[in-house]
């Protein structure tokens, strides 16, 4: 066994034991805070909701620690376990020619092989999980139309690009990952671009904001904070789930403020405006430029290492695959970087949350910082998200602070 392996093996048994372990805290923390709600909370969540938000989320935790333990069985499956290599040897004997074609069967087979887990762990989490606590309001049909929706879609734009890819690596000399990070990039900002008008609305109704009054109590707050947006819609969420939500989509011209039909049932205008204050800020501090930077960032360092990795003979064989090809070395980074990268999510997590901080604190510059916590307060209440979550598992995971500091920091505002 090579020294790769060996790290790999560690590296894998090292964040599949930090997950469980962090899963059993959280459910366990969460557990002790039970019986009572929070004194901060005492007046605005009732002992039953409260109670409610420590079941369900005790529920989502047990369903991740479950799937983080079949994650890391399918990838030693697939990789020590040799299915990589099956998968592979098999198209080989079907299609020893057109090495371009066979290799994106041998990652479109494996990723079909991912899905078959991910699908049951989906199923059970809308119809069982979300189903018993009241949430749930998909049907199987709905189910099934979205899933099929989501494979025609992901083939029509992840097919040539898997192509490309391929392409590149095959026959476009050394220099292959810079291009193939020039097609990333400009594949990634052209998501962006059409996704709130071409992809959005295969899932879901978008229809313009018709309540008069809110819509000009937005138009003003849009204007005080020197924003144009191209026009005001609310999504038909509740067609899947009654969590409420908003955002805002777009960049450049093309900016669009969605809120969820759900949202706007239960929240008052103050509120509305005080969440869309909290949006804003995320725009004003360039959150959403700044998270594209960085992912650009990352995926020029991981495709300039994948450049190297391609041509590593020990790269290949200490993760159960016979030999070199580029369809391999892609699939294999694909499946094997998060292990490697799992240990920085803290990082990411901490990035994020410090953004959530930035955009409350606009909101409360622009709006009104006693509208967006009863906002936060009811949109926790109703989306049963805990309020005493533990806090090592939220530093790791948690890309919005919890309920508790985001609130006291409001009230300092
Ligand atoms: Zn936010």
């Amino acid at each position: 066994m090579t020294a790769f392996t060996l790290t790999f093996l560690a590296l894998l048994a090292l964040t599949t034991l930090i997950r469980l372990w962090l899963g059993r805290r959280h459910i366990a923390h969460i557990h002790a805070y039970r019986a009572a709600v929070p004194p901060a909370f005492s007046h605005t969540i009732s002992l039953e909701a409260h109670q409610k938000a420590a079941d369900y989320s005790t529920a989502k935790t047990r369903l991740a620690m479950t799937e983080s333990v079949v994650q890391a069985i399918l990838l030693l499956g697939f990789t020590l376990g040799g299915g990589l290599q099956w998968i592979d040897a098999s198209w080989l004997a079907v299609m020893p020619g057109s090495e371009l074609l066979r290799g994106a069967l041998v990652i479109l087979s494996a990723f079909v092989v991912g899905s078959l887990i991910d699908i049951p762990i989906d199923y059970y989490k809308t119809f069982v999980v979300d189903e018993r606590f009241g949430f749930n309001k998909m049907t199987r049909s709905m189910f099934v139309a979205d899933l099929v929706k989501h494979a025609l879609l992901g083939l029509t734009l992840g097919a040539p690009l898997l192509f490309a890819a391929l392409w590149l690596m095959n026959g476009a000399g050394e220099w292959w990952w810079l291009y193939l990070w020039i097609v990333w990039s400009v594949f990634n900002l052209l998501m962006l671009a059409i996704y709130p008008t071409f992809i959005a609305p295969l899932f879901n109704k978008f229809s313009p904001l018709a309540d008069e009054s809110l819509k000009s109590r937005i138009e003003a707050l849009l204007a005080k904070c020197g924003f144009r947006s191209q026009g005001l819609f609310v999504m038909d969420g509740s067609k899947r789930s009654s969590h409420g939500n908003a955002y805002f989509t777009g960049f450049g011209a093309a900016k669009r403020v969605v809120f969820f039909d759900t949202l706007l049932e239960r929240l008052d205008a103050d509120e509305i405006e005080a969440v869309l204050a909290h949006e804003l800020g995320h725009f004003r501090h360039h959150h959403v430029m700044k998270r594209i930077a960085l992912m650009f960032a990352v995926s020029f360092g991981g495709l300039a290492l994948l450049g190297w990795l391609v041509g590593q003979p020990w790269f290949y064989t200490g993760l159960g695959v016979a030999g070199p090809s580029s369809h391999m070395a892609l699939l294999l980074f694909l499946l094997v970087s998060p292990v490697f990268t799992f240990l920085l999510r803290p990082l990411m997590s901490g990035y994020a949350r410090k953004n959530e901080f930035e955009a409350d604190a606009y909101a409360a510059a622009h709006s009104s910082a006693p509208h967006l916590i009863e906002a936060l307060v009811k949109l926790y209440r109703d989306n049963a998200s805990t309020l005493t979550p533990d806090p090592l598992h939220s530093a790791f995971y948690d890309s919005h602070p919890p309920a508790s500091i985001r609130i006291s920091k409001l009230e300092a505002a």
